[in-house]
């Protein structure tokens, strides 16, 4: 397991995280099963995104004598109706859920404490109100019920709104490679590294339409962060690979499969095993149509390098350092098997790019950043 700083928050998460969405409805036993082998595996952030009475009972089971092994996150504003789960943005429900949810999970905190599912112009304002949910959050982070607050959403103006505010340690969107090329989502990988906003990627399989047997799939604006998408694929699509891309991008301190069974959560685990070349998702993006020429997406398609020089990860940190150059990002340059300077502008990179990065100007600049 590799593990990533999640901003800000300095807490340092598994690059792979446990989504426990699909574990609702699940029985008590296979929950636990799930959780401890998820723990036993190196996974240290789970994200609960229910306030649901069974569904908290079973990870409270899971997470007895284990809850120092992991960050937990609850989701303010997720709560319960009828027996379903319900959205909120009443303050009052929402404390009487969060207080309901340490007691049923055996805890006296959680980590982060997301704003949940927050979208629209409108729903943002009904959360940033005074006496509202954030309020309430910073109410919770002061008496110690949690550490820090996030936000998660599916929209990229709110999110980078919320991320551009500096009221928030951590974010939680949807990035998968089918979304790789929506307007405005590297600007908003981009903001997160500047303001120094852990990221959590959900959605690493766009809601599993990345992994299903139809060649054509739809994944939906909310899947994608931006415009719904018709997608053709030309060839099966793994979850190493997904989660291959989703590791990629600039910024993300780790993603949330949603794993319902051991078989799915050893299908994400099995990325740590996999060899580079089947964590290759750089066809799948050529596939889609949907990357931008010029726009390096961090495949390292254009190795190898006379000089040893790993392109795809000195541009990735080159990216993020252009935003805010933090000792983490020095640390991780100077740990590279060799150093942008020792670049002999052969020009095979540039050449054997897929998608027309001109690399040789990009590592001038690492250098100018990393080595001046
Ligand atoms: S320069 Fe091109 S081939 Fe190399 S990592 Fe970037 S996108 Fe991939
Ligand atoms: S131009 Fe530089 S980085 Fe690219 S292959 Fe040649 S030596 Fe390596």
């Amino acid at each position: 397991m590799e593990y990533r700083r999640l901003g800000r928050t300095g807490l340092d998460v598994s690059a792979i995280g446990l989504g426990t969405e699909y574990l609702n409805g699940q029985t008590r036993q296979a929950v636990v099963s799930v959780v401890h082998e998820a723990i036993n595996r190196g996974v240290n952030y789970l994200d609960l995104v229910f306030s649901l009475p069974e569904y908290l009972g079973n990870l409270g089971a899971a997470l007895r004598g284990h809850r120092e092994r992991v960050f937990l996150t609850a989701h303010l504003g997720s709560t319960v109706k009828d027996g379903q789960y319900c959205k909120t943005r009443s303050a009052k429900r929402s404390e009487r859920c969060f207080l309901d949810l340490l007691a049923r999970l055996g805890t006296d905190r959680v980590d982060v404490l997301f704003l949940h599912n927050c979208n629209s112009q409108k729903d943002y304002q009904q959360v940033i109100r005074p006496g509202g949910p954030l309020d309430l959050a910073r109410r919770f982070r002061q008496e110690g019920k949690a550490r820090f607050i996030g936000l998660s959403g599916h929209t990229i103006s709110t999110a980078t709104q919320a991320v551009e505010s500096g009221q928030i340690d951590v974010l939680m969107f949807p990035i998968h490679v089918a979304g790789n090329a929506v307007p405005g989502k590297k600007d908003l990988l981009q903001a997160c590294a500047a303001h120094d906003v852990g990221l959590v990627a959900m959605k690493p399989f766009a809601g599993g339409k990345l992994l299903s047997k139809d060649r054509t799939v739809r994944v939906a604006g909310y899947q994608t962060g931006g415009e719904a998408l018709n997608l053709k694929k030309s060839s099966p699509i793994t979850p190493v690979q997904c989660l291959s891309y989703v590791l990629a991008q600039a910024g993300v301190s780790t993603t949330v499969p949603g794993c319902k069974n051991l078989g799915e959560m050893a299908a994400a685990l099995a990325y740590w095993e996999t060899p580079e070349e089947e964590r290759d998702f750089s066809a799948l993006l050529a596939d889609f149509e949907q990357y931008v020429a010029g726009d390096c997406v961090y495949c390292n398609h254009c190795l190898p390098c006379p000089s040893a020089i790993d392109v795809g990860q000195t541009v990735r940190l080159l990216e993020m350092a252009r935003q805010r150059l933090t000792a983490e990002l020095r640390a991780a340059y100077d740990a590279l098997p060799a150093r942008a300077s020792d670049c002999i502008e052969c020009g095979a990179c540039t050449e054997r790019c897929p998608f027309g990065v001109d690399v040789i100007p990009k590592l001038k600049l690492a250098i100018e950043l990393f080595e001046s």
